[in-house]
This record gives C-alpha cells, sequence and structure tokens, in this order.
C-alpha cells in the first residue's frame, strides 16, 4: 500500500524552466539529466513495489530531519517489525567495485551507494530509538536500469541488480503482513516528512536576458508556434492545446521570477507576446485565482 509518493522536485522544474531559455553551463546541463534520471529510476522503483503482491506500507522520496542532519530516502518499506531502506539508482554502462569504491568503467569514482543507504540506516536507527520502536532494518541498493553492468561486487552486498528487483520483491512478499504496530510508525514517518528540506542548487540568470516564447513540453525547447487554439512543436512535431502550454508558461514564470506577480502582461512579454492577452487570461483564470487591483490585478 502507497503511504507516500514522489514529491515534485521543484530544482528539477526549475532547472527544466531555465535550460529552455538560458544557456546552462555544462555542470549545471550534468545536475539536470541526474536529477531527471534519478526520479525516473525512483518512478519505475515504485511502480514495481506497488505492482508486487509484498504486503508493506510504501513510501517514496522521504525527506526527514534527524539530529540536526536532513536524510532522503528514495523509498521504504514497512512490513513485518522489518523497515526496508532502498537507495535506488538508475546507472547505465559498466562499473566496478575495488576495495569498497565503486568506479565507472573510465576509472572515475562515484559516491559508493552502499555508504550512502548505511548513513542513512543509522540515522532511522537512532530515530527509532528515541520513539521507541524496536525494528530491525535492511538496508538495500537497487539498480534498476537494464543497461546497468557491475564486475567485482560481493555477493554478500545488499544489491538487487534490474533483472532480479521482481524475483526479490516476490520473495519479500513471502508471508508478508502489515501490524497496527507498522501503521503506527508509519504515521511518525509521514510526521517527520519535511519536504522543504530539499536541497535546491540553481546557477545564477538574467531575468531580462531569458529568452521568450513558448516552451515545449516533450523536447524543452523554445519556439512553440501557434494556430488557432493549438499550439505545434517545430522541432519535434508535438501538438498540444494552447491553454495547457499557456499554463505550463505560467508556472515557468513564477518559478523563474520569484517573488514577481502573476499578471496577464508578465505572461505575455514571458511568451514573446505569442498569444493575445485575452487568451492568457483565459488560461490563467482555469488555474488560478484573480486578485482584482484594477490595472495591477495579478493571479495567485
Ligand atoms: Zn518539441
Amino acid at each position: 500500500m502507497l503511504i507516500k509518493k514522489q514529491d515534485e522536485l521543484k530544482e528539477l522544474l526549475i532547472l527544466k524552466a531555465l535550460d529552455a531559455r538560458w544557456q546552462l553551463d555544462e555542470k549545471t546541463r550534468n545536475r539536470l539529466f541526474r536529477l531527471e534520471s534519478g526520479l525516473e529510476g525512483e518512478a519505475d522503483f515504485l511502480a514495481a513495489l506497488e505492482k508486487s503482491e509484498w504486503n508493506a506500507l510504501f513510501f517514496a522520496d522521504l525527506k526527514l530531519k534527524i539530529h540536526f542532519s536532513s536524510v532522503q530516502i528514495d523509498a521504504m518499506a514497512i512490513s513485518r517489525k522489518t523497515i526496508h531502506l532502498f537507495e535506488v539508482k538508475n546507472f547505465t554502462g559498466e562499473y566496478y567495485y575495488s576495495n569498497g569504491h565503486l568506479f565507472m568503467k573510465n576509472e572515475v569514482e562515484v559516491k559508493n551507494p552502499l555508504h550512502q543507504v548505511q548513513n542513512i540506516e543509522i540515522a532511522v536507527r537512532q530515530q527509532l530509538k528515541s520513539w521507541g520502536f524496536d525494528y530491525q532494518i535492511i538496508p538495500w541498493v537497487v539498480f534498476v536500469n537494464p543497461e546497468f553492468v557491475l564486475t567485482q561486487s560481493i555477493r554478500t552486498d545488499p544489491i538487487i541488480f534490474p533483472n532480479q528487483i521482481e524475483k526479490k520483491l516476490k520473495e519479500l512478499g513471502v508471508h508478508s503482513f502489515v501490524s497496527r504496530e507498522d501503521r503506527e510508525l508509519a504515521q511518525r514517518f509521514m510526521a517527520l516528512h519535511d519536504s522543504k528540506l530539499s536541497f535546491i542548487e540553481i546557477p545564477p540568470y538574467s531575468k531580462a536576458a531569458l529568452k521568450k516564447g513558448l516552451t515545449c513540453r516533450s523536447c524543452n525547447q523554445i519556439g512553440m508556434t501557434v494556430k488557432d487554439k493549438t499550439c505545434f512543436c517545430p522541432w519535434c512535431g508535438m501538438r498540444e492545446s494552447m491553454y495547457c502550454t499557456l499554463l505550463e508558461a505560467s508556472r515557468d514564470f513564477s518559478l523563474l521570477h520569484p517573488g514577481q506577480k502573476l499578471t496577464v502582461a508578465a505572461v505575455s512579454d514571458f511568451c514573446g507576446k505569442k498569444v493575445s492577452k485575452q487568451a492568457i487570461r483565459t488560461a490563467l483564470m482555469k488555474e488560478y485565482q484573480l486578485v482584482k487591483n484594477g490595472r495591477a490585478s495579478y493571479y495567485v
């Protein structure tokens, strides 16, 4: 049973909106790619958990503050007085272990997910102790991408490879049940969850120099054209209702101009004056509330 789904990742939304309208440096582009692929991997694993017959309470993307440090758990399951912690990785390509360190094939070292999940385990154990719950904790690292290859791993390492996910969840599901105490603990975790603990790193950009126009939801390129009430992407051929495109643009405007009021004139300028103000007004009315103040009216 799914108790908590993934949060919308604000950093990812901002970076995507920025990517279409600003030249991101390579480091930030890599970060955007990692965020997107990490989120996809977690979503895939969550789908597998939900599809399984494991009778457990599932959580995705839990953010907790434990003893003054922030702990982020990709996925967690509570069942039969046991907590399973999952560090989910969407790596592709060849990797190898050497003396407890993880390397890509080109010998570049990456953070060892086994260490990451062990640190989470320590924090969760402390939290359980302070709540007075005596639970077993089992940490796992799950590699979800079928194009991932790991050589020289130790057989006893708690790693689940892409082709083992279904089988492993089946094993965990045998004789599984959720007790009243499990539900009580789940409530404690939900009360501790704080979505604001996300780490957000946005590069500096000039608001005035952002490219103006309509962004395609499919390929994230700017320059959609409008005909009647439909937007067309000249880059990937995607077509979408003008109102959907306008609402996305309004959200992107707010993300990239924090603190600035959402007005018809501001969205019109942000969209490169590609659509009529009346169309923008109609779109904003669908999703937002109008705060009337004469010519200075805005939407919230
Ligand atoms: Zn497109």
